[in-house]
Order: structure tokens, then C-alpha cells, then sequence
């Protein structure tokens, strides 16, 4: 039995599937002239052999998904057996170059040639050539070239890591849940598996290696414990519970169209976070206010270029029309830190965390900037969209980025497109700059909205994806409570209103402290909504803001939780 971190709640009961993320290390050995037919040889073997698993993965894509999700592969065993790309290896090996260096030398020209060329098409075109070259060079070197598309039925992923983009890739039919050794409960996979309502757990050690592929196992995200080779009645109490949460999560159904108010009037906003156009729809289900936080990044990420106007276009306006005129607030593309972007290239930085990400390499690339503003605007035509900025640290980036809107909103109107000439702007408070400065940022601003995934990180000075340093990760430290009552109180003395969309909005504990701050909206994963709802309700306002008055002055963590909990009792 092992334990982690709850990332997702939830049990997840099936088979163990361990996925090794391979780092291709290229052999470079040279080729005698009398090797080269071997050598060839080794190069043609594998290629046939790729050419067999596309075409098998063709057909069960088509029978599965159709053709258009099939001809992907089509494309892979056009390459594969493109006859330019075999003399181009032959050539190499003639000259002494080893066939999977060779293979790899082939490809990352063609590659750079197709992304010197202009167009989405070719782009993509070059990531297809990628992908192929990985899984011949893969054959050639005994590497398994299966990855997290293709599992079977009741998994539960085990990993060292899962990056943002493998968990997007995760097909929902087939895994149940997912365990990783690394990583906190802040971490984007922990964030993404919520939104997905999949159970997980993060930062379990030794997950990989202690449990075997193919175990049977229990992943229990309620009591934080990973079971392998479970017995009958650890099987029959792990059913037991997974009934009772799906009771519980019907049963919270009947405060969907409940206005969130207290006892003595008070209201709040409970919005949700998404990451995709589709998450609205959950948003809606669990009877969402509006959408509290886009999180845009993963539109860019689940694609080998960078999306078109249009197709940005096509997804804020997908969400403006699902929430049907509840607010949505989207944030500019906020890359870097744990999520990266492949096409981009981003240079590989020693602190990440506190380096080219979000809109300080935005505000170095205008170009992406002005295409995103662009298609948000243009879809602001549709509902009500907000924009907002993420790792703002000074008024002068405010004012950049404002200049920059007033520039798409120019050429929207020479070319006579609609937009919300109104649209409100604001910006999220995650950096202690921010924080510090609240006042003066709040007056160019229409809203605030508080990220205390990474103020907790930065006013704490600990990693959130950091295993190690988990324990020190805590948002109820009086240090960061006092940050956000510093900045819900800077936007009310200049009659603005602050939200937060950090996780910490959807703890049913510290929404009793937001609240009695005097947050005014609460934006989390859609699945939170209806808990923190009915907690709302049952308060009084003044009690709360009691409440949080003690908890501002406690000593540490610890003693804001006794607080807490001696309320509740
Ligand atoms: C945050 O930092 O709190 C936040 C909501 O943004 P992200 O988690 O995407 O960094
Ligand atoms: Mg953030």
C-alpha cells in the first residue's frame, strides 16, 4: 500500500498501467563501408514495421473515431515510406552515419525546412514527421512505441510524471484514474484531473517501481492510499464508497439554481475554471454563475502550431454561447512554468517558474498577443467575455497590455467587426508585486482575480509542483491570508470587485474565511461548485467575517485550521 497526495478525489478501481515517458539517447557508432547493407537493412526493417503498427492504428481509429481522426495515420505512412526520405538515409549511412542518427538527422532537416515555411499546414506537417522518425528510431532501438492513446479498458496510470498535454491526451472511455511519483496537488495534471473528475493522486513515491504493470489495484483519492492485488472485502469497502460519493454528488444536485446566498443576504458568485470549450458544459451542469478562469493555454497545447485567429476565434466563442450570457472570464495565454509549448521552442530556463512565462514573453511575441486579443474580441460579440492578464507585476505592464487591446479593437473596427466595445478588463493577482501594488493596479483595472496557486508559491517561496516541500505549500499560512485580504479590501476602497481562481476558492474551509473577507467571486473546478454552495448558505455574514478577522491574526497554518474548525464544530 502506498500514499500521496490528493490530487482528484474519488476511487478508481482496475489494472495498473505504468507509463515510462522514453528519452531517446541517439547511438552515434560509425558505419564501415562493408556495413552499409546491414546497416540499411536495419533502417528498411524498422520503417516496415512502423508502416504495420500505423496501418493497424489507421483501422481501429477509423472503426472507433471515423475517418477524419483516422487519416493522420494516413499521412505517418506516407512519410514513412516516402522514397526522398530513404535515399536521404541511405546517403547518410553511406557516409558513415549510424541508421538511427541518420533517421534523426533526416527528419530534423526536414523539419526545420517545413517550419521556415509559412501556414498552419506545414507546420503541422512537421510535427507529423516528428512522430514518425521517433517511432522508427524507437523500433530500430528495441524502445515499446506505445503511448497514452492507446490503453485498454480500466486503467489507472502510473507515471513518474504526466505533463499537462499527456493528461489532455488521456482517453476518458478507457483510464479510470491516474497516480504520478512527482508533483503537488497544485501542479496542472492535479488541476486538469479535477476538471475531469477523474480520481488521482500525485507526489505517491516509488508508484513505478513498487507496483507492477498489470496489477490489479485500487487508487483510493478519498483516504489517500494506492492498493495493489486488493482482496475481496479491501474490493467490496472500495465499491461501498465509490456508491456513496455518486449518492452524495446527486444529492448536492438540488442546489444547482440556488442563488449562493447567506442567512442574511449575503451573495457570492460561484463561478468555474475550464480549460477547454467542452468543460463549460460541466460548468452549466453544476450551475455555474459563469466562468471564473479560461485557461487558454491548453488550446495551444494540444496542437503541434500555434492556433489561427479563427480557430481561437471558434473556441471562446463556442464557450461565450454555452454560457449563454453568464460571464466569462478569459485569460491570455499563460505558457511557461510546468507548461510548456513545443512549437514555440521556449528557451529551457533554470527557474521556470520565474522566468519567460505568461505575458512577459506575450508582451515579447505582440504577434500572439494581438492574435489572441483579436479572437476573443471578436467573439466578445457572442456573450459576455472579460479579458484577464495572468503574472502581472506593475502598472506599466498594465498599460502595455491595455495599449495592445486598444490596438486589436482598432483593427477590428476598420474592418468592421463586431466586438464588446465595453469589454472589461482585469488582471490575476499572483505575485507578491501584485499585491503590494493592488491599489494602484486597481484603478486601471475593471476586476481583480486572485491566483493563489502561484501567490502561495511565491509568497512562500515553495515550488507547487515540489514534492518534497508539499507540507510547506499551505494557503492557509496567515502570510498569504493577509495577502488577499489586502487586495479584496484595495479593489473595494475603489468600488471594484476581486475573485479568486486558485484552488484555494474551491476548499470548503477557506471559502468560509474568503467569504467573511469579503471575496466576491469564487471560481473553481466545476465538480467543487455545489459543495462550497451549500456550505455558503447555511453562514451569516458577520459570523464569517469574524472568522476571518481570528484568522488573520493566527500565528500559522495550524492555528487557522483549530479556528476553523472550532467554528464549524
Ligand atoms: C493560479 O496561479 O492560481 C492560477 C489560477 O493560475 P494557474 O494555476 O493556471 O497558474
Ligand atoms: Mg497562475
Amino acid at each position: 500500500m502506498l500514499n500521496g497526495i490528493i490530487a482528484s478525489e474519488g476511487i478508481a478501481i482496475g489494472k495498473a498501467v505504468i507509463h515510462v515517458a522514453q528519452e531517446i539517447s541517439l547511438p552515434d557508432y560509425p558505419v564501415a563501408p562493408e556495413n552499409v547493407p546491414s546497416e540499411f537493412a536495419r533502417f528498411t526493417q524498422a520503417r516496415s514495421e512502423t508502416i504495420k503498427q500505423l496501418d493497424s492504428l489507421y483501422n481501429s481509429v477509423l472503426a472507433k473515431l471515423g475517418e477524419e481522426e483516422a487519416e493522420v495515420f494516413e499521412g505517418h505512412m506516407e512519410i514513412a515510406d516516402d522514397e526522398a526520405l530513404e535515399e536521404e538515409v541511405l546517403e547518410l549511412i553511406e557516409s558513415g552515419i549510424c541508421a538511427p542518427l541518420a533517421v534523426h538527422k533526416v527528419i530534423e532537416n526536414n523539419v526545420s525546412t517545413l517550419l521556415q515555411l509559412d501556414g498552419d499546414y506545414l507546420r503541422e506537417r512537421a510535427a507529423d514527421f516528428r512522430d514518425v522518425g521517433s517511432r522508427i528510431i524507437k523500433i530500430m532501438l528495441g524502445l515499446s512505441t506505445e503511448g497514452l492513446s492507446n490503453l485498454d479498458d480500466n486503467s489507472i496510470v502510473l507515471a513518474n510524471d504526466l505533463t499537462p498535454s499527456d493528461t489532455a491526451q488521456l482517453d476518458l472511455n478507457k483510464v479510470l484514474g491516474f497516480v504520478t511519483e512527482i508533483g503537488g496537488c497544485t501542479s496542472h495534471s492535479a488541476i486538469m484531473a479535477r476538471s475531469l473528475e477523474i480520481p488521482a493522486l500525485v507526489g505517491c513515491q516509488n508508484a513505478c517501481s513498487d507496483i507492477k504493470h498489470g496489477d490489479p489495484l485500487i487508487l483510493d483519492a478519498i483516504n489517500n492510499r494506492l492498493i495493489a492485488n486488493p482482496t475481496p472485502e479491501q474490493l467490496d469497502e472500495a465499491v461501498a464508497v465509490q456508491n456513496q460519493l455518486k449518492a452524495d454528488k446527486q444529492a448536492l444536485l438540488q442546489y444547482k439554481d440556488t442563488t449562493t446566498v447567506t442567512k442574511d443576504g449575503r451573495h457570492f458568485e460561484l463561478c468555474a475554471n475550464i480549460g477547454t470549450p467542452k468543460d463549460a458544459e460541466a460548468a452549466v451542469a453544476n450551475g455555474a454563475d459563469g466562468i471564473g478562469l479560461y485557461r487558454t493555454e491548453f488550446l495551444f497545447m494540444d496542437r503541434s502550431s500555434m492556433p489561427s485567429e479563427q480557430i481561437q476565434f471558434d473556441a471562446y466563442k463556442t464557450v461565450a454561447q454555452t454560457m449563454n450570457g453568464k460571464s466569462v472570464i478569459i485569460r491570455t495565454l499563460d505558457i511557461g512554468g510546468d507548461k510548456e509549448l513545443p512549437y514555440l521552442e521556449l528557451p529551457k530556463e533554470l527557474n521556470p517558474f520565474l522566468g519567460w512565462r505568461a505575458i512577459r514573453m506575450c508582451l515579447d511575441r505582440p504577434e500572439i498577443l494581438q492574435t489572441q486579443l483579436r479572437a476573443i474580441l471578436r467573439a466578445s460579440a457572442f456573450g459576455k467575455l472579460r479579458i484577464m492578464f495572468p503574472m502581472v507585476i506593475a502598472v506599466s505592464e498594465v498599460k502595455q497590455l491595455k495599449a495592445h487591446v486598444e490596438n486589436a479593437k482598432a483593427s477590428l473596427r476598420a474592418e468592421h467587426i463586431a466586438f464588446d466595445e465595453n469589454i472589461e478588463i482585469g488582471i490575476m493577482i499572483e505575485t507578491p508585486a501584485a499585491v503590494m501594488i493592488a491599489d494602484q493596479l486597481i484603478e486601471h483595472l475593471d476586476f481583480f482575480s486572485i491566483g493563489t496557486n502561484d501567490l502561495t508559491q511565491y509568497i512562500l517561496a515553495v515550488d507547487r509542483g515540489n514534492e518534497n516541500i508539499a507540507h510547506l505549500y499551505d494557503s492557509f499560512s496567515p502570510s498569504v491570508l493577509r495577502a488577499i485580504k489586502q487586495v479584496i479590501d484595495a479593489s473595494h476602497a475603489a468600488g471594484k470587485w476581486t475573485g479568486m481562481c486558485g484552488e484555494f476558492a474551491g476548499d470548503a474551509q477557506a471559502a468560509l474565511i474568503l467569504a467573511g473577507m469579503g471575496l466576491d467571486e469564487f471560481s473553481m473546478s466545476a465538480p467543487s461548485i455545489l459543495k462550497i454552495k451549500k456550505e455558503l448558505l447555511k453562514q451569516d455574514s458577520s459570523e464569517l467575517a469574524e472568522l476571518s478577522r481570528q484568522c488573520l491574526h493566527a500565528q500559522d497554518a495550524d492555528e487557522v485550521r483549530q479556528i476553523i474548525a472550532a467554528f464549524s464544530a
